[in-house]
């Protein structure tokens, strides 16, 4: 375990990554869908875990495929060396495919003309080896994909593209989030019959359609590989508890002092004290992606018991009320995770500003440190390489 008091650079609040919990989600899904292949969807940095060390992690439990959004994030996991097959889920534009090429990347093609560009620049590069594709069809997202009755014509160009490799052929659910829902049972039903059709032609395409909800929910949609993101983080909401959450914020008290009744507190003073009661500060603010919509409405966890946020949460500080309790400068608060007996989730948060965990993950930036436990380095910068042991940090202070 790695020792709190050591957090680098004395930075006093930060994110907690627990990779050991990561990789025991991972297993968790596995077991769950009965060994089928797993791609971890690590966009957006990882759903703001921090997109090298979760790649790394998952890479390390042996995951079959990583999945992001788009080439800026596929070229940083292979600059990290991270060799596993990479499926790009976005959009793809003419200039970006010599870089497809060259990094070894999966490409989502999902109409004709995508098709083209991936053949032009094969064909202007001269190039030699096959190019990796997955196929997107349309089946009730409406956001990209080709639809089942025009995808003849794509399938029939990328026959007479020998070079085009299909190495899957997905969708994605638009509705999954509750059991037997009706409409996902139709897109399950669109894309297995699709499926019977299509895959003579292509006897060893991957097909794919499960995020978290269609992992969860629905062992029909779990065909050659699911895709879980949220579950595998541990914070999608089910019956029971297949994963847990790995990600925590904790800062260390910065001020304490005992505000007369009557006191405003904070900017536009919109909290004010109705008798005297102590108050601490909290050295994290919007600024680190801890919303203001939290103001008047959060909680922080000290000693183990939840106190309210007063007043409007600052760039960079907020405070709380302790009523009549004690704190000193210096004693760790958790404002995402548990302390004790209590615990804030992501879920909590993201109800209490009317929004999915997922946004609320994704906006914590790197003023954070970010420590991750079980691997014994810390990863300061997100989107960046310069991962480095805490060790080799603390050397260069
Ligand atoms: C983001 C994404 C996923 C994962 O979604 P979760 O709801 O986090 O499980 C799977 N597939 C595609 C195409 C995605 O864009």
């Amino acid at each position: 375990m790695i020792n709190l008091q050591a957090i680098p650079y004395e930075h006093p609040a930060w994110v907690e990554v627990d990779l050991a919990q990561f990789k025991k989600n991972i297993h968790a899904i596995r077991a769950y869908v009965q060994n089928k292949k797993i791609c971890i969807p690590i966009k957006a940095n990882a759903y703001g875990h921090g997109l090298i060390p979760i790649a790394k992690a998952a890479v390390e439990v042996g995951v079959d495929y990583l999945a992001v959004s788009c080439l800026q994030e596929a070229i940083l996991l292979r600059q990290a060396k991270i060799t596993c097959s990479i499926l790009v889920l976005g959009p793809i534009y003419p200039n970006q495919i010599i870089h497809f090429i060259n990094y070894d990347l999966d490409i989502t093609v999902s109409s004709i003309t995508k098709a083209r560009y991936i053949s032009d620049a094969f064909h202007q590069l001269q190039c030699s080896q096959a190019i990796k594709i997955h196929v997107e069809i349309e089946t009730g997202m409406q956001r990209t994909g080709i639809r089942i009755e025009s995808s003849g014509e794509l399938f029939d160009y990328i026959e007479q593209c020998p070079f085009l490799k299909v190495q899957g052929i997905y969708t994605h659910l638009a509705t999954a989030d509750d059991k037997n829902n009706a409409f996902t049972l139709n897109q399950i039903h669109l894309f297995l019959e699709f499926k019977e059709k299509i895959k003579l032609r292509f006897p060893k395409a991957i097909f794919h359609m499960a995020n978290s909800g269609g992992s969860y929910y629905f062992p029909q949609s779990h065909l050659d590989m699911v895709r879980p993101g949220k579950l595998a983080f541990g914070y999608y909401q089910t019956e029971t508890a297949l994963t847990s959450p790995i990600f925590s914020i904790k800062a260390h008290v910065s001020y304490f002092k005992v505000v007369k009744k009557g006191q405003g507190i904070s900017y536009n003073h919109q909290f004010t004290t109705s008798e005297e009661t102590r108050i601490i500060t909290i050295p994290i603010g919007y600024g680190d992606g801890y919303r203001r919509s939290l103001s008047n409405k959060g909680w922080v966890l000290l000693n183990g018991k939840r106190y309210p946020i007063v007043g409007m949460i600052c760039m960079d500080q907020f405070m709380v009320n302790i009523g009549q309790d004690s704190a000193y400068v210096g004693d760790e608060v958790v404002l995402v995770g548990k302390q004790g007996n209590e615990e804030i989730t992501l879920n909590e948060l993201a109800r209490l500003c009317d929004t999915v965990s997922s946004e609320i993950l994704v906006n914590f930036n790197e003023r954070l440190p970010h420590l991750y436990l079980d691997t014994n380095y810390s990863y300061w910068e997100f989107n960046t390489l310069k991962a480095s042991t805490f060790k080799e940090a603390s050397q260069g202070l």
